[in-house]
């Protein structure tokens, strides 16, 4: 009776070895074990059977993620959903995934008891106290599941920018193979230490930071918020840290971050959104670590990092991982382009999901007839086999027909002084059809001395006119959501209207 992902992640590490560390909680591989049995007899006397989906849109907490792993025990599909989506929302998710068990805030229960359908729903709350921790104190347990490779274990939301959010079904093996190869590629052994500072809704701390660390016995400090100073305190008990983009520029502005604070630290990997070259330049400047980036999705789980070993190349995001085909293809017929020219981005590999849960339209429009999963990325591979990614194919502008890859506009606009990042979109227009807009964060607009005119005079000899903005607007702060990834969309839609009501 093998469950293919739950053994693999408890294969690794003695009953001892220390699992996660919470507060001043501390849980051994073994406890941690034992824990997930009685949390799987809660979910049973709930009635949950292998294969229903158990939704959870509870804050992270060690039982949290103790309701992750025993969901996975029993052989059910765990759906994890952000705490910040609203009733509406969920309404959608609970449709289409019809789950048999919703965990929420007790807070939130009769809203959420609504909209649940057949749902049985239970509380959870930021405490990881409720009824769900109430029935899993007893001294029943359960057996592991037996489940193999191809069985789902997860369902993941995608973001869902342009139309509706399609659901990724993940499989054993494609969490259990991309978790094996993350470990072997990025060493993690029983000596490390992570910290865990991402949010647990999302694949990227669910899955690339728990199992990655798991499968390797390592141990886990666990936090329950990304809180720059909380992070910098944990480094010097720790060994490596994950990360979005936006963490590493808020752990630069903290004034304790230092050579010193870094200085038993081996690895921190950042992901999920681009990382500026400034960004890790810095990084290196302050602390003497090359951040390693790499590049995933939700459907895919990892595609590609930067070497362990060898040159970790700022702006790029590495090379395929082992046993991961990526290609670089014209869009619309799927024929491989030649090195250093931009197309998109398609992979192949253990790591892709299964395709869209109950969708086999968009499942069938996501694959090509080879196998190819078609990421919607668009990027190009250099010389010596770095991918770099220029954008989303949905953000790349056309402008009067020409096409503008907003990352080369932005990383000039990003080199001028006083800028602390942009974002390059394309706005409807009557002459153009779009029109090149650079919205560009400088902190405080009211006390920067640049102005639209002398962005644009620095971009004349840097760019060809086309690609060139027609305007330039300052704000503060880019629109990000909490992985670190600027809204373009949200952009796009507060600034619909710049050229036509000028026109
Ligand atoms: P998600 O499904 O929320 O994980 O978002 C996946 C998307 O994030 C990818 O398709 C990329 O557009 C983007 N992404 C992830 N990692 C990187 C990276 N290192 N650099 C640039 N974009 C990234």
């Amino acid at each position: 009776m093998r469950n293919h992902l739950f053994n693999a992640l408890f294969a690794a590490a003695p009953p001892e070895a220390v699992a996660i560390r919470h507060d001043d909680r501390l849980l051994a591989y073994g406890e941690l074990e034992l824990e997930t049995a009685r949390w799987a007899q809660a979910l049973e006397s709930l009635n949950v059977q292998p294969g229903d989906r158990v939704a959870a849109q509870v804050e992270k907490s060690l039982e949290s993620l103790i309701l992750y792993l025993a969901t996975i025990r029993i052989g059910a599909v765990y759906l994890p959903l952000n705490p910040a989506y609203t009733l509406a929302e969920l309404a959608y998710f609970v449709g289409d995934a019809e789950p048999a068990l919703m965990v929420c805030d007790p807070a939130h229960m009769p809203g959420v008891e609504k909209i649940a359908g057949s749902a049985e729903v239970v509380g959870l709350n930021a405490e990881g106290r409720g009824e769900l921790y109430d029935l899993a104190q007893t001294n029943l347990v359960s057996p592991p599941v037996s489940r193999a490779p191809e069985d789902l274990a997860a369902i993941c939301y995608t973001s869902g920018t342009t139309g509706r959010s399609k659901g990724a079904m993940l499989t054993h093996r494609a969490l259990e193979s991309n978790a094996t190869t993350l470990k072997a590629l990025w060493r993690f052994t029983e000596a490390d230490v992570l910290i865990h500072a991402l949010p647990t809704y999302h694949v990227h701390g669910l899955f690339v930071a728990t199992h990655t660390a798991m499968m390797a016995g390592a141990s886990i400090i666990l936090q329950s918020r990304f809180d720059p100073g909380a992070v910098i305190a944990a480094m010097p008990r720790a060994t490596a840290l994950m990360g979005v983009p936006t963490h590493y520029t808020r752990l630069l502005a903290h004034p304790a971050l230092s050579r010193q604070s870094a200085a038993d630290m081996r690895l921190f990997v950042s992901g999920s959104a681009p990382l500026l070259a400034q960004t890790h330049q810095a990084w290196r400047e302050r602390t003497g670590h090359a951040i390693l980036e790499r590049y995933g999705m939700t459907e895919t789980g990892m595609n590609a990092s930067n070497p362990y070993d060898h040159e970790r190349r700022a702006g790029t995001v590495g090379f395929p991982l082992p046993g991961v085909e990526l290609r670089v293809v014209r869009e619309e017929t799927g024929e491989p382009l030649p090195v250093g020219e931009i197309g998109g981005i398609e992979v192949r590999g253990p790591n892709v999901c299964a395709g869209y849960w109950r969708n086999p339209e968009k499942t069938a429009e996501a694959f090509r007839s080879d196998g190819f999963f078609v990421t919607g990325d668009l990027g190009r591979f250099d010389e010596d086999g770095y991918l770099t990614i220029v954008g989303r194919d949905k953000d790349l502008v056309i402008t009067g027909g020409l096409n503008v890859y907003p990352k080369e506009v932005e990383t000039e606009i990003d080199a001028i002084d006083g800028v602390v990042e942009c974002a390059v979109i394309g706005l409807p227009h009557a002459d153009f059809g779009e029109a090149v807009t650079a919205v560009v964060a400088v902190g405080s607009p009211e006390v920067t001395s640049l102005t639209e005119g002398a962005i644009l005079e620095r971009l004349e000899d840097r760019l060809a006119r086309f690609k060139q903005p027609k305007r330039v607007l300052f704000v503060a702060d880019l629109p990000r959501n909490a992985m670190g990834k600027v809204q373009k969309a949200k952009l796009r839609e507060t600034y619909a209207g710049l050229y036509l009501a000028a026109s």
